[in-house]
């Protein structure tokens, strides 16, 4: 793995060979240590504006995610559009923008570009979104398990929120779940200041324990950013433009 290069497209396709699942079109690559975990269900937990730097300044504050970053891998990857809508449709289908062209809200749901959870529920395996309304209203009808919170409400209530529904969706077992955090995004949207955005943070490495703990074993988790931050003081102005990559194994559960 030396000097490889990660990126956000690489996300769907390691998702695919872990799930055994095939991806037929991808510009990515899988990050092929984690095939060796030996884990049969994905969580994919995506953290709105997780740059890369921002990460690494806000871990001394955070303890569910750095823990399992330290017994994984935490990579910097590279991203792919400095908007919300492209890169979450390439993180969740492992194309480039120009390759799935879903540029906006509206382009997502006319879109033909198929991704990992339609082919993983399209395979037999049981598959949740939980995500804002716009995104999970795509999923609609296509695979078992969709959550969709208003965009409307406040940063930390949407968190809350998310956190609730994915709780309550991974009791029903699902082999892939993916949840999306926006309280950081929002947060710097409001003009709030690096104190607030902590604590952002704060609530949904919170929620990252509690997910953890109701993951079954031999669960890989994967928790990525978007983008780096692109607004507000903390805005990243200058290149590279990367985002946190967080690969971990659920607990192993104590025996009896
Ligand atoms: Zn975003």
């Amino acid at each position: 793995m030396a000097g490889r290069l990660f990126s956000l497209l690489d996300v769907a396709p390691t998702i695919a060979s872990v799930l055994g699942i095939d991806l037929s079109k991808t510009d990515g690559h899988s990050i092929d240590v984690v095939e060796k975990w030996g884990c049969r269900n994905v969580v994919l937990i995506i953290i709105d504006s997780l740059g890369y730097d921002l990460y690494q300044w806000l871990e001394p504050q955070l303890e569910s995610i750095p823990a399992l970053a330290r017994d994984g891998l935490l990579l910097r990857a590279e991203t792919v559009s400095n908007h919300t809508t492209p890169a979450i449709a390439t993180i969740l289908s492992g194309l480039l923008p120009e390759h799935h062209g879903i540029l906006d809200k509206a382009g997502a749901k006319e879109s033909s570009t198929i991704s990992i959870p339609e082919i993983a529920s399209a395979s037999g395996l049981k598959t949740a979104v939980i995500m804002e309304q716009n995104g999970a209203d795509v999923y609609q009808g296509l695979i078992e398990i969709t959550g969709g919170i208003p965009d409307s409400i406040s940063p930390e209530d949407f968190d809350y929120e998310v956190c609730r529904m994915t709780l309550q969706a991974i009791a029903q077992r699902p082999r892939l779940l993916v949840a999306y955090f926006i309280g950081i995004d929002k947060s710097v949207h409001l003009g709030r200041g690096p104190k607030e955005i902590k604590e952002a943070a704060q609530i949904i490495d919170r929620c990252v324990g509690k997910i953890l703990c109701a993951a079954e074993e031999q669960t890989l988790f994967i928790i990525c950013g978007d983008h780096p931050i692109h607004a507000g003081g903390l805005r990243r102005i200058k290149g590279p433009f990367a985002v946190a990559l967080i690969l971990g194994k659920s607990k192993e559960q104590d025996g009896e």
